[in-house]
């Protein structure tokens, strides 16, 4: 299986702004000054070396994971992510039909606000099937394109599978599963497997009550996974301050890795008021927490970015 992130933050696109791009030149100047840069051709290799909070971005649009396994081609949510990956489908497809599965976690804007701008489903030679488990699936997609909202309505190419939340189901020969998770409005995770490798897809989730019991479902849900992909908008702390806003932190995240026996383990739904700095920082102090919970393993860890990308 391949993964690609192509939307990392949650709640709303969040551009990065002059301000941050100023922050990031003069950085990498002051560095260069440090490093005692001379030759142009030293440029290149000093690069490289930067901080990548100096040198990237995590990115700005919403949530949206590509993942292809054999001749399947999955889209986990369809937030502003899902806009440069469907020009990206229609260059890589030579004008041959595309065929995508696109599997929602929920309808919150975040998760499916790039519908409209997904230009695959405007040709319908493309076969485009959305999956979830939020009841009127369908009138929730044609609502949000709606003439009161967007001037063009949800083609037909569009056919909506409706899931009821507990479901096993079959894509071509991925297997998939899926969770109710614990998000205001319901959100549900996706556990998908491929020639013996399994991705979990469990993002807007929050996880009040961490007793054993209580995480057991979920734990499951994650158990020996190859990958699992985890929405950690908030700190420790702000999980306490924004009790019930349905999202969850890196701690929890690798508590439940490790009880899961978790390979490895992305970090997403960047919250829109982190800048690249204060995510850096705040998955340093992830990394020093794991050093510290399981010195000798536990899950490799990442923070999500658009353009990360795996092969399982
Ligand atoms: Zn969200
Ligand atoms: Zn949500």
């Amino acid at each position: 299986m391949n993964i690609c992130f192509w939307g990392v933050r949650g709640s709303i696109g969040t551009a990065l702004k002059n301000s941050e791009v100023e922050l990031k030149i003069e950085e990498a100047l002051r560095l260069g000054v440090k490093a005692g840069l001379r030759e142009d051709s030293q440029v290149s290799a000093f690069m490289q070396e930067l901080p990548w909070y100096v040198r990237q971005t995590a990115g700005g649009d919403t949530a949206c994971v590509e993942i292809t396994a054999g001749d399947e081609r999955l889209i986990m949510d369809a937030g502003s992510g899902i806009r440069p990956l469907g020009l990206k489908l229609i260059q890589d497809s030579g004008g041959n039909p595309i065929k995508v599965a696109i599997l929602l976690s929920h309808t919150h804007w975040d998760h499916i606000c790039g519908i409209p701008f997904f230009v695959p489903g405007f040709n319908p030679r493309n076969t485009i099937t959305v999956y979830g488990a939020h009841s009127n699936l369908e009138e929730r997609l044609r609502d949000q394109q709606d003439s009161r909202f967007f001037p063009v309505p949800l083609p037909s190419t569009f056919k909506v599978v409706q899931l009821s939340g507990n479901d096993h189901f079959t894509v071509g020969d991925v297997e998939i599963e899926t969770i109710p998770l614990k998000h205001p409005g319901d959100s549900f995770g996706y556990r998908l497997t491929h020639n013996g490798k399994t991705v979990v897809y469990a993002t807007d989730s929050e996880y009040k009550d961490l007793s054993t019991e209580a995480l057991k479902p979920f734990v499951d849900f994650f158990q020996s996974a190859d990958l699992v992909i985890y929405d950690a908008q908030y700190t420790m702390v702000e999980n306490v301050e924004k009790e019930n806003w349905g999202h969850s932190n890196m701690f929890t995240g690798i508590d439940m890795a490790i009880e899961a026996g978790v390979k490895r383990m992305v970090f997403t739904h960047h919250d829109p008021v982190c800048d690249d700095k204060r995510l850096g920082d705040f998955f340093q102090k992830a990394e020093e927490y794991l050093r510290m919970y399981a010195p000798s393993g536990g899950p490799l860890i990442y923070l999500a970015y658009e353009g990360l990308g795996f092969t399982l």
